[in-house]
């Protein structure tokens, strides 16, 4: 056969339409189609391998669960609380034998969750946190990349590409893992009258995503995106799988202090209405502030449990500087002890770190920052300077690196 006249012997596509064809002894198969094949194999592999584990459950009770968590994520107990029962909940549905028709069994219906707390209160790290436990796939999805089907973007089907890939291509088992789908807060309505404008990244993408919610069968592009038009769809079926949601909802508190206001008047006393704790107002979220916030309410409807994080204040972000298993301090003090230095602190240069981080508005991510600023130079010298085994920081000397920064390197940060 003539070069030019080469043609896939797969799908019969010729040598000048294709990326690269690769020549066998009768035959070729070009680049598309090798992929193809790639996802069919790991596809029927998958298929093969072990079902999900589910005797994980007859260990960790919610208890065991909560106390798991304890060890990395400070505070925060209610929402530790609620994770750990959901997740054991889930763990016993998962492990349920389908219902036969007819039968009276009870099904166990699936609860997802939706977490509302301020940026940097731990949300995702309680997430990640469950994931390291847990034997079912666990993926951290972006809503803020998710839009409407048909526009610049990934559809909401892609969140359940990642889960399928984390499950190594056996559907079976992604079937039956958790989605954590973060800043959920960014897709909300942008405006009450949702007709105006077409909302191509909030109330469109919240319709889209109803579906995967509530229990349906889905196609999933194996490799995800839009780019690989041939690829084989695989079909997910959502009823298992758990979604827990996450966003920081800024200025929620606004609509939940005039809830509880309105409810208030005329029947409460002035008693009541003072014990409200006014700095931590988020710990009263329900349902409808939701709603008032921008998220429709078949989608608050489907996220049926909701708890709350609570903002960070300086003694908390004190304890998660030194306390949390992986704790930034015992990051560094192993940095160093493997140069074979022993690193210790005044104990008032975490106060300090602290107090930057609060003026600074930075909240638990800032500790990272500061502290960098105090430990570069150390961690740029320390390593070389053989005789000196010991290194102490001072206050004075976390003070000094602080105040030799350029302040508006903090301010952005
Ligand atoms: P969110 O998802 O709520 O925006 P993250 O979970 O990403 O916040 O938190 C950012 C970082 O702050 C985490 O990596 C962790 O180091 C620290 N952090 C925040 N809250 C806590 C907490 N309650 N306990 C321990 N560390 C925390």
């Amino acid at each position: 056969m003539a070069k030019d006249q080469e043609k896939c012997s797969f799908c019969g596509k010729k040598k000048s339409d294709v990326t690269l064809l690769i020549a066998g002894l009768d035959a070729h198969i070009c680049d598309a189609c090798v992929e193809q094949a790639e996802t069919i194999l790991k596809e029927e592999l998958g298929a093969l391998r072990k079902n999900v584990d589910t005797s994980i459950f007859e260990l960790l009770k919610p208890v065991d669960i909560k106390k798991h968590l304890d060890q990395y994520v400070i505070g925060q107990d209610d929402a530790k609380k609620v994770l750990a029962v959901a997740v054991y909940n889930h763990y016993k549905r998962i492990s349920q034998k389908p219902a036969k028709k007819n039968s009276d069994d009870v099904e166990i219906e699936k609860s997802n969750i939706i977490l509302v707390g301020e940026t940097g209160t731990g949300k995702t790290l309680l997430a990640r946190t469950i994931a390291r436990l847990l034997h079912v796939p666990f993926c951290i999805a972006d809503a803020t990349v998710l839009t409407e089907a048909g526009y610049v973007g990934e559809d909401v089907e892609s969140v359940l590409t990642r889960l399928l890939q984390v499950a190594d291509y056996n559907v079976e088992a992604a079937e039956k893992g958790i989605v954590f789908i973060d800043e959920i807060d960014k897709i909300a309505r942008k405006s009450d009258n949702p007709s105006i404008t077409r909302d191509v990244s909030g109330e469109g993408v919240q319709q889209a995503m109803l579906k995967l919610l509530e229990g349906s069968i889905v196609n999933v592009a194996p490799q995800g995106g839009r780019k690989h038009p041939e690829q084989r769809m695989i079909q997910i079926n959502t009823e298992n799988i758990l979604f827990i949601c996450g966003g920081a909802f800024d200025g929620i508190e606004k609509i939940i202090g005039s809830r509880l206001k309105t409810n208030m008047i005329g029947y409460t006393s002035a008693n009541e209405r003072e014990n409200l704790d006014q700095d931590n107002m988020v710990q009263y979220v329900a349902p409808q502030d939701l709603k008032s916030f921008g998220l429709i309410p078949e989608l608050v409807g489907r996220l049926p449990i909701i708890t709350h994080l609570k903002p960070l204040n300086s003694e908390t972000l004190k304890r998660i500087l030194t306390e949390p298993k992986n704790a930034l301090t015992k990051q560094y003090i192993k940095l160093f002890e493997m140069d074979h230095i022993a690193l210790t602190f005044d104990e008032e240069v975490f106060d300090l770190i602290v107090s930057k981080s609060i003026e600074y508005k930075l909240g638990a991510r800032g500790l990272r920052t500061i502290m960098e600023v105090i430990m570069t130079d150390a961690m740029f010298e320390m390593p070389s300077v053989l005789e000196d085994q010991q290194l102490h920081i001072t206050l004075k000397l976390a003070e000094e690196k602080i105040n030799k920064i350029d302040r508006s390197l903090l301010m952005v940060a």
